[in-house]
């Protein structure tokens, strides 16, 4: 099965929703530049939840050709939460996707798998697609025990999804040692657990949703080593966070052949 591959830009922290208009306007005149062809991608942007609304306006005004998201869900639809963001709100707002278990929010704000996995359950139940960020820290990586510490997240963030939401799901493999770092993983250490999600995909459910699930690459994705992490079988993308704040880098990143 075809997967469309998906360049996802988390912004993290960055950009007031004035800067957000900007850089939107930048990325999707570069975008519309003739000289390519992105329309075998998927290009979104993950942007602070206070610009979500910049987003939208300019995006259903001109009808870009950009999908946006927002970089955390609440697992509550509403009430006494104060500070949380429900995918109901996000939902009116037109998001598409939600990064769910960043290594961000699980380091600072002690995200479990089982957070995860409600706020994994919150999104679908308001039809936005979770993005389930997984990956090692460097003392598991240095232990060699990468694979099944992956796993074990991705296991814990799907428990209890039906097959039908878990066909529409994207996973984020991030190795942690990798995000912000400048340290990108090589692609055979991409493959190796991208490869390893997909399986695991296929043992939970089946081979044929496994297929179809997208499993993107992020760490210090850059266009200079984009194109070798995109040339293994089971990346069918990147999550992209410094890069992303420069439309034309990220632009590159999207055109990655
Ligand atoms: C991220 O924020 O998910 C990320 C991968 O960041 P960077 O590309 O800056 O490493």
């Amino acid at each position: 099965m075809a997967r469309t591959p998906l360049m996802a830009g988390n912004w993290k922290m960055n950009l007031d929703h004035h800067q957000a208009t900007h850089l939107v306007q930048k990325l999707a005149w570069t975008l519309k530049d003739a000289k390519h062809d992105y329309s075998a991608v998927e290009v979104s942007v993950l942007v602070p939840f206070t610009d979500l609304r910049s987003v939208q306006t300019l995006v259903d005004a001109d009808k870009l050709e950009l999908s946006y998201g927002a970089q955390d869900v609440s697992a509550h639809t509403e009430g006494a939460y104060t500070g949380e963001i429900s995918p109901v709100m996000l939902a009116k707002l037109g998001v598409t996707y939600v990064a769910v278990g960043h290594s961000e929010r699980r380091q600072y704000h002690g995200e479990d798998d089982a957070l995860c996995a409600a706020k994994v359950a919150s999104a679908f139940g308001q039809g936005l697609i979770p993005i389930l960020c997984v990956g090692e820290g460097l003392d598991i990586r240095k232990a060699g025990e990468q694979v099944a510490y992956t796993l074990a997240q991705l296991e814990g963030g799907l428990a209890g999804l039906s097959r039908e939401h878990a066909a529409q799901v994207v996973i984020a493999y991030e190795p942690v040692w990798a995000i912000g770092t400048g340290e990108v993983a090589t692609p055979e250490d991409a493959q190796e657990v991208c490869g390893a999600i997909r399986q695991k995909l296929a043992e939970l459910y089946d081979a044929e949703l496994a297929e179809g699930v997208r499993v993107l690459y992020g760490g210090s994705v850059k266009s200079g080593n984009v194109a070798s992490i995109m040339s293994q079988p089971d990346v069918d993308g990147a999550l992209v966070g410094g890069a992303s704040l420069d439309p034309e880098e990220f632009a590159k990143i999207a055109r990655y052949q």
